[in-house]
């Protein structure tokens, strides 16, 4: 394949591998830097994941939804795991994204741009680099491209090999999607297909079924004016992950022959996360020299002066769908910590996409050693968002959520109102804990009433 030469808008002092003249915080220690660069080496001759067409479509609709044409739903997993690349996660999975997005696309009467956290989530920042537990000191678990759960010295190795294993999962998560996808999994003329077994017991069933009862009206109402209405059989999905293990992305960073510029192809929408977003830092510079569509976790503790020169590193032309924010401030912080920055961003006229993630900002452990969020934290979060938002005459254009197609007991509280003691029922999570099905949909339905009101 013929490189094209660098691109105008490739900084002239960028490489694939420029990060690596820099800190590069939240990266595991290989104890062998030939099986590193051995595996490392077979990554970057493996077929990317997604192609540079489909992360400049992506760019394209995230222009869209900045200018308020449509609203970004992005979901999943805290991690992803190998041992849940399974067909029933992954439907179920993709079957909660759709039926919150049919309800939001009902209830705010615009379209909604979906991307999933997975086929590719499967590196986690951590708070400390190691563990103790009756008095051995183990590396700590960075997500299963990285080492493994179980507390034993060779499970918590940082394996190269898993690169190449993380590739392999992603890419049959890949396959799986598009594959439901183009076989009509998604078509508006079957939310049927979507239906989860257990949603029939839930307290929000009738006002769901009501919902696509009236968008099925609607739909044959307009098809018999107009008739079939082709753009209602397929929907478009993309996907993000944190780009933290900064080895695989640039291994997955690639020239194409028609975009000049080098895309990351290991997934359409790669994010900053709160704790490697330095300026001087590795995933600072490894980001501001790729062509997809980017976003940044910002946390409380990030001021004004901090934030506006971040975004001219990482989008200096202010090009329309480069950059989104993602604030993830905690419903006791928000008040306080996100209009400064909504101030700062409009006062210096910058284009970028503001999306709430409101479960960050609200873990919590319980007495019994759980790790949880409660639903009316996230929640409040997010009524806060809309309404700090309205208020500084900027606009929230999406949601970014941790969430699971299964019946978990993760996150307290929501519409069967579950409880510290409910917790260790159904607790899976091996990282945040996860809003399940029915909490999904409720937030859905909320969204929509705090978003029309
Ligand atoms: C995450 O999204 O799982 C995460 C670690 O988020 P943050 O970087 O915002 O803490
Ligand atoms: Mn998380």
């Amino acid at each position: 394949m013929a490189i094209q030469p660098t691109s105008p808008s490739t900084p002239v002092d960028w490489s694939p591998a420029s990060w690596q003249q820099r800190e590069a915080l939240q990266q595991p220690h290989y104890d062998d830097p030939a099986e590193l660069a051995a595996a490392t080496a077979q990554l970057a001759s493996l077929p990317p994941l997604v192609t540079s067409w489909e992360v400049l479509a992506l760019k394209q609709a995230l222009a869209e939804a900045q200018d308020g044409h449509s609203f970004l739903l992005q979901g999943g997993d805290c991690a992803e795991s190998f041992t849940d690349c399974t067909s029933p996660i992954i439907s179920n999975r993709l079957k909660v994204l759709l039926q919150m997005s049919l309800v939001m696309v009902h209830g705010l009467k615009k379209p909604v741009l979906r991307v999933g956290r997975f086929a590719g989530q499967y590196a986690k920042p951590r708070s400390a680099d190691t563990e103790t537990r009756d008095g051995l000191t183990l590396p700590s678990f960075r997500g299963d491209v990285v080492n493994a759960p179980a507390f034993t010295a060779e499970a918590r190795r940082a394996d190269p090999q898993r690169l190449i294993q993380a590739h392999a999962h992603s890419a049959l998560t890949m396959n799986f999607v598009r594959a439901l996808i183009d076989g009509g999994f998604a078509d508006l003329h079957h939310p049927e297909y979507w239906d989860l077994a257990w949603v029939e017991h839930s307290p929000l069933a009738a006002e769901y079924r009501q919902m696509v009862a009236s968008i099925g009206d609607s739909l044959r109402f307009m098809e018999t004016l107009a008739g079939p209405i082709a753009s209602f059989s397929r929907v478009d999905f993309f996907t993000s992950h944190e780009a933290l293990l900064l080895h695989y992305e640039q291994a997955l960073t690639r020239q194409v022959p028609r975009h000049p510029g080098w895309f990351n192809l290991s997934t359409h929408f790669p994010w900053i996360g709160m704790r490697t977003a330095a300026l001087d830092g590795a995933h600072v510079e490894y980001f501001r020299g790729i062509r997809n569509p980017i976003a940044v976790k910002v946390g409380p503790s990030v001021t004004p002066e901090q934030l506006l020169p971040l975004m001219d590193a990482l989008n200096p032309d202010d090009e329309p769908g480069r950059l989104t924010l993602v604030h993830r401030m905690g419903n006791a912080a928000i008040a306080e910590r996100l209009p400064p920055l909504l101030d700062a961003v409009k006062r210096e006229g910058r284009r970028v996409l503001w999306v709430a993630d409101p479960m960050h900002g609200n873990t919590e452990s319980t007495s019994n050693g759980y790790k949880t969020r409660r639903f009316d934290n996230i929640r409040g979060e997010l009524d806060q968002a809309f309404d700090i938002h309205a208020a500084a005459g900027t606009r929230l254009g999406g949601v970014h959520l941790e969430l699971t197609g299964e019946n978990v007991t993760e996150c307290m509280g929501g519409a069967r109102d579950l409880s510290e003691s409910d917790l260790s029922r159904a607790y899976k999570s091996t990282v945040d804990p996860r809003l399940n099905y029915e909490q999904s949909l409720e937030l859905a339905m909320l969204i929509v009433r705090k978003s029309v009101s």
